[in-house]
């Protein structure tokens, strides 16, 4: 490992130490399984997403050595700067680390402001997870059929989802089970706002148990997302990547 650097914002944890992998530069550094190693390069991933992930982006680097602590984050980085795979690896590494299996039910829920970019992250799990054994889908609404989601959704342990439709089953679906969740993503919060799921996402926020770790990422820092982090988070590492990565 290189040396930690001094005085860097990025290194510096929530209790004023300095995360051992501060300063890594690359996703084989990182405390992670063999199973992500091998998922960031694998052949399925070079055919599907076109590249293989060797060198973390900015906000890879500031934000994953938190994340993968289970700390809260709150990551702002414009869009392009890789904000995907800085909640998939930590995701993957919660569920791995709890040897979380089928039986366990919804072990990680991740909302998105539409179902193309739903499906995107799906695409990103799929290929990563690939040599993890977990059970994911999307639940968007549209053209899926919500009577076979309701009968699969308790045996899925990474829900893709838009507001609207994991509101949905929260409501209609008989024992719809996400009281052992453990991971939360708010991706994109700034659009899901401005597309009008405030009620929605705070209904699904009390829903959730109060014990989890929460991630909350946006490509902006409005008002109604430092709201929404105030209800959301607890303590999070605030994480703002301006520059190119
Ligand atoms: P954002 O969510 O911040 O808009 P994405 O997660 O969608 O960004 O990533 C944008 C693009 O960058 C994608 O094509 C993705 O495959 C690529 N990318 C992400 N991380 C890396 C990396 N570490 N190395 C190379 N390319 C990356
Ligand atoms: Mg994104």
């Amino acid at each position: 490992l290189p040396p930690l650097p001094k005085n860097s914002p990025v290194g510096r944890l929530a209790d004023g130490t300095f995360s051992r992998y501060a300063g890594v530069v690359r996703f084989d550094q990182l405390p992670i399984s063999k199973k992500t190693k091998d998922g960031l390069i694998s052949k399925k991933t070079q055919d599907e997403l076109h590249s293989k992930f060797v060198s973390m982006t900015k906000i890879q680097r500031a934000s994953l050595p938190h994340a993968l602590c289970g700390r809260d984050v709150l990551g702002a980085a414009k869009t392009g700067s890789g904000k995907t795979l800085a909640f998939i690896i930590p995701v993957l590494e919660k569920l791995h680390r709890e040897r979380w299996g089928t039986e366990d039910g919804v072990g990680s829920i991740i909302i998105s402001p539409t179902r193309e970019l739903a499906g995107q992250i799906f695409g990103v799990l799929n290929a990563i997870g690939e040599h993890h054994r977990f059970s994911a889908g999307l639940l968007i609404g549209g053209g899926g059929d919500v009577a076979i989601e309701k009968e699969c959704v308790n045996k899925l342990n990474i829900l893709i989802c838009t507001p609207g439709r994991l509101l949905q089953h929260m409501d209609e679906t008989p024992n719809f089970d996400c009281s052992q969740m453990q991971v939360l993503v708010l991706d994109e919060a700034d659009r899901i706002l401005d597309s009008g799921f405030k009620k929605e996402v705070n209904a699904i926020i009390s829903q959730l148990p109060k014990r989890r770790q929460t991630m909350l990422f946006s490509a902006t820092q409005t008002k109604s997302v430092q709201d929404l982090a105030r209800l959301s988070l607890k303590d999070p590492e605030y994480i703002s990547v301006h520059e190119e990565s």
